[in-house]
């Protein structure tokens, strides 16, 4: 099932049109990591790990950024058709725990407004999560838990 709701996902970022998404024949690329790393169709959680590489160029570290649609006007009816496409059923209401990680040596941008703003290698690796609830969407890009705060990094 992880590997199911991960192809969702993964069109759901890349393809956000159905139409679009049939054309594509190529796998798609994502230039941040991300994985299913727990799901549970009876209670609707799913469980999703976004990663900054290291070693890869973001324009700025905020999670909302670069994964917009999981953090604010989430279509959740778009997912739950992916999700049906690949075969998995989801209970409702929807829930994403995401953990956002920043590898040590991800790049970001000092300045991301400035075209002549230079790259600023993380320091250290770490992790903040959020929750996005499709029966709260309002709550979401909260902070639950981070790397700091579990002294886990
Ligand atoms: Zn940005």
């Amino acid at each position: 099932m992880l590997k199911a709701i991960k192809r969702a996902l993964v069109t759901y970022y890349t393809c956000r049109d159905p139409k679009e998404q049939r054309k594509q024949r190529r796998r798609p690329q994502l230039h941040f990591g991300l994985s299913a790393t727990e799901a549970s169709a009876e209670d609707g959680t799913i469980s999703v790990t976004f990663t900054f590489r290291s070693g890869m160029r973001y324009c700025c570290p905020s999670p909302a950024c670069h994964f917009f649609h999981l953090f604010f006007q989430t279509d959740w009816g778009y997912f739950r058709r992916l999700l049906a496409e690949q075969g998995v059923e989801m209970r409702s209401p929807l829930k994403f725990l995401i953990r956002v990680v920043y590898e040590r040596g991800a790049l970001f941008l000092e300045d991301p407004g400035n075209g002549d703003s230079t790259y600023f290698p993380w320091e250290k690796t770490s992790w903040n999560e959020f929750v996005t609830d499709e029966s709260n969407p309002s709550d979401s890009q909260r902070v639950v838990r981070s790397s700091d705060s579990d002294g886990d990094a």
